[in-house]
């Protein structure tokens, strides 16, 4: 694959810094800068920018709204957003469900769904795991029974992320108990405002609400909302999971080794910056270098729409990186790390007495990372993915 950038590219690269530069409010950007959280406002102000220039769906078929870029803009585009510390895009919509609606829904489906998910007015999250069915997904016992032009929908999702902002989400339900568990999995999407749902929420260790419960007492779902044909959502899930795990995190993570080599030039240690105390300078080396292989990992798929096995390479790698950025922050800032101050990564809050600006939202960050091995599928369970893929074993 030719990754040369070329004038055409280092143009497009212009355009891209132009756009942020012109449409980026400084203090959304100063939110991304420092990690703190982002409101659902934040999200949706930033997609409907993207989505007003046309680069919102890059990835998506043109005819529905996608961009005819070489693997290199979509490379650059990504890049300069992260550079240039815009808000993330929240998957659900635009990088999960959308691929499973434009390849294997219905064109009703397509036309129905796909225009909000484009202008953000319709907020996705993801119903796969269930109270014991995480990594053994295909067990999940959330029934969907037929009757008439609906489906009666009776079971409990949870890790539900941000189901509490949501519009609409995407269910995998038991349809059969014919045969092996995969074979009895069909596609629902249902409408978080039908009557019979209930979301309660699950803090995290770190305080925050990301995660729900959601329970669903017979809702009834048209039958219209299935997504290909009944009993075959395990292959629309494994496809849409592909997409989950190849989600770009080299942006984040040079984030985030820019923000820690920011603290490691202030701290000091003997006497000096900590950034030249050989015992951590050797260790952001590490880091660095571990950055610098994933991010050409991720550019060897680049061109790959169908990344296979190599989706959950990335995503061992790339989440122990998120997690090695926390632990060498906390260990940066040392006793500063120690009062665990949740609100610290609320933009505006008022900084404690003790310590330096950067120290305040180390441990909650910290707390927070622990999630990125266990979501989108174990990192346990990638490895097995790969022993299988790779190995044969
Ligand atoms: C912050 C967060 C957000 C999430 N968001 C969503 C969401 O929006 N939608 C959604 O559907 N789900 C979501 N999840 C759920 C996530 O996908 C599951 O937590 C994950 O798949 C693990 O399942 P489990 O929690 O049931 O753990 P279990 O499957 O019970 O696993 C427990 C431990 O055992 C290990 N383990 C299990 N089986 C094996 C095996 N065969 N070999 C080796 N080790 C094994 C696991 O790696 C893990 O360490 C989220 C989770 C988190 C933490």
């Amino acid at each position: 694959m030719d990754i040369q950038f070329r004038d055409g590219d280092l143009a497009f690269q212009a355009e891209v810094r132009q756009f942020i530069g012109e449409n980026l409010p400084a203090d959304l950007r100063d939110k991304v800068q420092h990690g703190l959280h982002l409101d659902k406002e934040d999200y949706v102000f930033w997609q409907r920018k993207l989505n007003e220039r046309g680069w919102f769906a890059p990835h998506w078929p043109v005819e529905l709204g996608g961009v005819e870029w070489r693997p290199t803009q979509h490379y650059i585009f990504q890049n300069e957003l992260v550079e240039g510390y815009c808000p993330p895009v929240m998957p659900f919509g635009v990088r999960m469900v959308a691929p499973v609606i434009f390849t294997y829904g219905s064109a009703e489906q397509k036309q129905r769904f796909l225009p909000g998910i484009l202008d953000s007015t319709a907020w996705w999250c993801q119903g796969y795991s269930e109270p014991g069915s995480g990594s053994d997904l295909a067990s999940l016992q959330t029934k969907a029974v037929r009757e008439g032009d609906h489906y009666i929908v009776n079971g409990t999702k949870t890790w539900t992320t941000l189901a509490q902002f949501s519009d609409w989400i995407f269910c995998l339900v038991r349809t059969s108990n014919q045969g092996k568990p995969q074979e009895g999995i069909s596609f629902l999407l249902i409408d978080m405002k039908s009557p019979g749902i209930e979301v309660t929420p699950i803090i995290t260790i770190d305080g925050s609400h990301e995660v729900n419960s959601v329970f669903f007492t017979d809702v009834r779902v048209p039958v219209e909302n299935l997504i290909g044909e009944e009993n075959d959502g395990w292959t629309y899930a494994k496809f849409l999971l592909l997409f989950e795990r190849s989600n770009s995190l080299t942006g984040g993570l040079k984030q985030q080794l820019h923000r820690l080599r920011t603290i490691a030039d202030q701290e000091r240690a003997n006497g000096a910056a900590l950034s030249a105390d050989p015992g951590f300078a050797a260790q952001l080396a590490d880091y660095e270098v571990q950055l610098r292989t994933y991010e050409f990992l991720e550019l060897r798929t680049l061109g790959n729409p169908n990344p296979g096995a190599e989706a959950s390479y990335l995503k061992i790698i790339g989440t122990d990186l998120q997690q090695l950025a926390s632990e060498l922050t906390l260990r940066a800032v040392a006793h500063y790390g120690n009062p665990y101050i949740r609100d610290a990564l609320v933009h505006g809050y008022n900084q404690p007495a003790v310590g330096p600006d950067y120290a305040a939202p180390a441990a909650p960050q910290y707390f927070n990372y622990r999630k990125t091995a266990i979501y989108a599928g174990s990192n346990e369970i990638q490895r097995n993915i790969l022993s299988k893929a790779v190995l044969g074993m």
